[in-house]
């Protein structure tokens, strides 16, 4: 069995990390899929996704304010659109993930979440779901 799904999120401010764990979860579940694979993918060149502590708000805080120490804005940068920090930190973190199916749920640690990263926005982005299994 296989399934896929997409939906869409509205991001806040040029950086922005949006818990999409919800949303991934009840995808998961509506497929039907009881053991298998969820593989999320981000189809954009400066928003990426990455599995990390759901429970303290300073976490995805500070990873994103390392991410933007690792990747400032530099003036040496030649890309004409001016994103190209944005470009370096999806490439770091990457466009997407492969999680466990078991029992018709995602396994994840208990305090891990799903993380949709966004770096040039506030944007209008889309999540892809794939659900394969049995
Ligand atoms: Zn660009």
């Amino acid at each position: 069995m296989t399934t896929l799904s997409e939906f869409g999120i509205r991001t806040n401010g040029e950086t922005d990390w949006v818990n999409i764990t919800g949303q991934v979860q009840k995808i998961t579940a509506a497929s039907g899929v009881s053991e298998g694979i969820c593989v999320v993918f981000v189809p954009h060149t400066t928003a990426a996704i990455t599995v990390n502590e759901n429970a303290d708000p300073d976490v995805p805080r500070d990873v994103n304010f390392a991410l933007n120490c690792i990747s400032p804005d530099r003036r040496e940068f030649r890309h004409g659109e001016g994103n190209s920090a944005a470009h370096t930190k999806t490439s770091l973190v990457g466009p997407s993930l492969t999680l466990i199916v078991t029992g018709g749920k995602l396994l994840l640690g208990t305090w891990q979440g799903i993380w949709f990263n966004e770096y040039d926005g506030p944007r209008t982005r889309k999540v892809h779901v794939r659900v394969i299994g049995e």
